[in-house]
């Protein structure tokens, strides 16, 4: 009697355990999954009823269908329902407005998205997600007015432009060039209005520029700046390399620089210096110089530049140099500055206040301090024997801020002036052209003031 009772205790036990595992089988299960499936949809939470959404349903055990509801308020209408009769891991739909969308006079609707997965939970039903987005609806691309910009451009200068950017959802607006060169626009003296100065590259033979604005929900406006397009011939100039500037002056940079290390040939080490460690350098340049503030600026003056007193030109800004040894061509670079000289050791005073960006060594730049002036504005002093100001100090204008000589890859003592618009090298000559700086500067911001002020 007692061992028939432990006997069917032991079943009953058994039973338990099997009801147990069997239970947690199906809980552990692919097949049993209990999470829902995942929706996702590319949106900024605006629509302008033109771009498809771009909706993804995805699950681990697979979907068995979905549905996309459009609502509105006078209808509630399925735009796609799908029922799958293999399963599917994922799915990527791209969401077309209704036709009767276009009349709608909604300023906000909903995209509901219904998935079901194709797990046996839920008594075979599956788990189901319902994802709903509220997007604005935004029909409307911003408007864009031109106000004031420079009349010409020159290959190797600079340019500035003006406008306005209108929309009550804008995102970003920006000057895109035919070579790849986004200019980044500052808002400017009102809201809704934006500036920007624009450079040429030497070694772009076109140029061409477009203000770009695009909002929330995707609406794109592009304008031409109207530029006349003017272009400029550079000097290029043949410059023999000397096995006496081989065993001097190069053969010491070589000492200097990381990529020269190990390189004996004095050809090789040229090279190497010329167009390696100045690539290098010139990155670095860029880097630095093609920041620009996004606070809002509502004034821009700037004095004309001459940074040497009683200098002499000694090398001109574009300068296309070959280098040729033995009567054979080996290396070439671009002259992105102007060299001036005067007395050894003599002072660089900028005529614009500023604040200093960098100022330390720099390669083939030598010692070279950077000033930022505003606006993508950086003016640049390569070669300076002393430096008297450090990152981060703010100069006045006419401060004395170093000393030209001969550090970096220089021969005698000079002064190497940049000036620099986001990052690209301009024409100096330009900046310490009154009448150019009128014309192209002052004017234009005067003008542009003028036309804002009356709305
Ligand atoms: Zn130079």
């Amino acid at each position: 009697m007692r061992r028939e009772k432990s006997r069917s205790s032991l079943g009953v036990l058994l039973l338990f355990a099997i009801i147990i595992g069997g239970a947690l089988y199906i809980y552990n299960s692919k097949m049993f999954e209990r999470d829902i499936p995942t929706v996702t949809m590319n949106n900024s939470g605006y629509w302008n009823l033109k771009n498809p959404l771009d909706i993804s349903i995805e699950d681990a055990s697979g979907l068995k269908s979905y549905k996309i509801i459009i609502k509105t308020s006078d209808e509630e209408r399925v735009l796609y329902h799908e029922q799958f009769m293999s399963v599917q891991q994922s799915v990527h739909v791209k969401v077309e407005p209704p036709k009767s969308a276009y009349a709608m006079k909604d300023k906000e609707i909903t995209i509901v998205v219904e998935a079901v997965d194709a797990s046996k939970w839920n008594f075979l039903n599956g788990n189901s997600a319902v994802v709903e987005y509220k997007l604005w609806i935004d029909k409307k691309r911003p408007h864009l007015t031109t106000i004031a910009n420079s009349y010409k451009i020159k290959k190797g200068g600079a340019a500035l432009v003006i406008f306005k950017a209108d929309d009550d959802n804008l995102k970003d607006v920006y000057i895109q060039t035919n070579f790849a060169k986004k200019f980044i626009v500052e808002p400017f003296y009102k809201e809704g209005y934006y500036i920007s100065l624009l450079a040429w590259p030497i070694t772009k033979s076109n140029f061409s520029a477009t203000i770009i604005a695009r909002d929330k929900a995707n609406n794109i406006s592009k304008t031409k700046v109207p530029l006349y397009i003017k272009d400029k011939k550079y000097r290029l100039s043949n410059i023999k390399i000397s096995d006496k500037f081989l065993k001097g002056k190069i053969a010491d940079l070589a000492e200097e620089f990381s990529e020269t290390q190990g390189v004996t040939d004095p050809i090789e080490q040229f090279k190497i210096i010329n167009e390696d460690v100045r690539a290098k350098n010139e990155k670095l340049i860029h880097e630095i110089t093609s920041k620009v503030s996004d606070e809002m600026i509502s004034d821009f003056s700037i004095n004309k530049m001459y940074p040497l007193k009683n200098a002499a030109i000694v090398a001109h800004f574009g300068d296309h140099r070959i280098y040729s040894y033995k009567g054979k061509a080996i290396s070439e670079s671009y002259h992105l500055g102007l060299d001036m000289a005067s007395n050894a050791m003599a002072k660089i005073k900028p005529q614009n206040s500023g604040d200093v960006v960098f100022a330390q060594y720099n390669g083939l730049y030598g010692n070279m301090p950077i000033i930022n002036h505003g606006l993508g504005l950086y003016t640049l002093y390569g070669h300076c024997s002393t430096l008297n100001i450090s990152n981060g100090d703010s100069i006045k204008a006419g401060a004395h801020i170093a000393n030209t000589g001969k550090s970096g890859y220089a021969m005698g003592d000079h002064l190497h002036f940049g000036i620099l618009i986001q990052g690209i090298e301009v024409r100096p000559a330009e900046w310490m052209d009154k009448t150019w700086m009128k014309l192209n500067i002052n004017d234009v911001i005067k003008s542009a003031k003028e036309i804002i002020d009356r709305g």
